[in-house]
């Protein structure tokens, strides 16, 4: 390390994503590498009936949830680099080889100016540092339509995103196959629509990582309110 970064370091000491002790250079220290809700297996994998195909090192719940929130809401964009770490860590297990352009779920121009950064272009930019390469833009967001995260029902959220991105002027599209980064899936609603978009634009295949997953169950959950 550099004299410049020690003092950095020393100053403003590496801290933990989830619970903000001091680490020593890595992404999670020990005591949250135990006990987060680490998605095991198959739970790595979001498959559903939308043919949606995501990886996801974490459940959202608990102190993950809490770091996103910080991530996305409250101005947390240096826990980006952790974060985009843990999400790199999965979508490398999952889909090593098989995806040629990184991208990211665009947030819409009014967010973006009031929040001041992307938080998934943030977190594709951190993967794809430890990935020796740089995530490109393929899609924008027309407008801002309402957070998703304010809804709860899937079909609800799935009319909220319907139509809302594009691919952007001059991107390159047909023919590749994409990763596609975003913080969250829950309904999995954003991504699918982002994936639709993407290969309507021509992509032969897309593959979405995530930082965390909400659980299968929670899913079903929805569905299930949804119906009734
Ligand atoms: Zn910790």
């Amino acid at each position: 390390m550099n004299v410049i970064g020690a003092i950095l370091d020393l100053l403003f000491p590496p801290k933990c994503a989830f619970c903000r002790r001091v680490v020593d250079g890595a992404a999670v220290c020990r005591a949250c590498e135990k006990s987060l809700p680490w998605t095991k297996g198959e739970e790595s994998l979001r498959t559903g009936a939308d043919e949606l195909v995501c990886a996801a090192p974490l459940f959202y719940e608990g102190t993950v949830r809490d770091a996103l929130l910080r991530l996305k809401f409250h101005g947390a964009d240096h826990l980006a680099p952790p974060l985009g770490e843990l999400l790199a860590r999965c979508a490398a297990e999952r889909f090593s080889g098989e995806f040629d352009a990184v991208t990211w779920v665009p947030v819409g121009p009014g967010r973006l100016k009031k929040r001041g950064y992307d938080q998934a272009r943030l977190l594709a930019e951190s993967a794809c540092r430890l990935w020796g390469t740089a995530p490109e833009r393929l899609l924008v967001k027309n407008g801002d339509n309402p957070a998703q995260s304010g809804l709860t029902d899937a079909a609800a959220r799935r009319a909220n995103v319907l139509g809302m991105y594009e691919i952007a002027p001059g991107a390159q599209v047909a023919g590749r196959r994409i990763l596609l980064i975003d913080d969250i899936c829950t309904t999995g609603s954003t991504l699918t629509e982002c994936v639709r978009t993407l290969r309507s634009g021509g992509a032969e295949r897309v593959f979405c990582a995530v930082v965390a997953r909400t659980r299968p169950e929670e899913e079903t959950q929805r569905a299930g309110a949804e119906k009734s």
